[in-house]
């Protein structure tokens, strides 16, 4: 089965591409939603992090509070190795096991840091949907009302525009309208569907 890691920075329209691949019954592998199950309650990891980072990470219902981590790692970069060289190695577990389960033409596998946490070494080919900085920050603007100071530390956060770029092997602009992107993902969905020797 061919692996397509689908990647961009926050507010490329990632969601939106792999939505498209969905309506196109494409399998959607996605690292957002893994790494969410991994933290809800009763998970190993989850306990994990309480001992990691202390009882403030958990809400009085023993559900993770995204809030109080978000602020222990924010601008503590050992903080933020801890918890990544927790998480990460799992999620890639996860993604291997959600692969073996799969037997279609291709899958697509969603990783925001695809290129950051060396996940690219489970897929055959990198999807990256690009936009400008402008246009993320836009975006995310009207999509969650981040301020614009969070904002940018996550797209600080995540490799440069142009290295995602030089390192696609396929590539989705998305500055234009909706009908437009379903279309380049047809157009890929067909390469994908040409190309995959399943
Ligand atoms: P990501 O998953 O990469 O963070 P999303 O798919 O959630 O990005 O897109 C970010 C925001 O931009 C969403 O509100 C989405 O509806 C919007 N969006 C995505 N693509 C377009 C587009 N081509 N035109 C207008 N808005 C878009």
């Amino acid at each position: 089965m061919l692996k397509i890691g689908l990647t961009g920075g926050i507010g490329s329209g990632k969601t939106t591409v792999t939505t498209i691949f969905d309506k196109l019954n494409v399998p959607i592998i996605d690292a957002d939603i893994i790494s969410h199950q991994l933290v809800e309650n009763g998970q190993p990891a989850l306990l994990q992090i309480k001992e990691l980072f202390g009882e403030s990470v958990v809400n009085t219902d023993s559900s993770l509070n995204r809030q109080a981590l978000r602020s222990i790692i924010f601008d503590n970069p050992e903080q933020k190795k801890i918890l990544e060289n927790l998480l990460h190695p799992l999620i890639y577990e996860k993604i291997e096991s959600e692969i073996k389960l799969l037997n279609q033409a291709y899958c697509v596998i969603s990783v925001p840091l695809l290129f950051e946490t060396q996940m690219t070494d489970l897929v055959d080919r990198v999807l990256v949907i690009d936009c400008s900085v402008e246009e993320q920050i836009n975006r995310l603007l009207s999509r969650d009302g981040m301020s614009i100071d969070i904002i940018k530390a996550f797209i600080n956060n995540q490799v440069s525009r142009e290295f995602r770029l030089s390192h696609a092997d396929d590539l989705i602009i998305n500055t234009g309208t909706h009908d437009k992107l379903a279309e380049d993902v047809k157009k890929l969905h067909n390469l994908y569907l040409s190309i995959s020797t399943h």
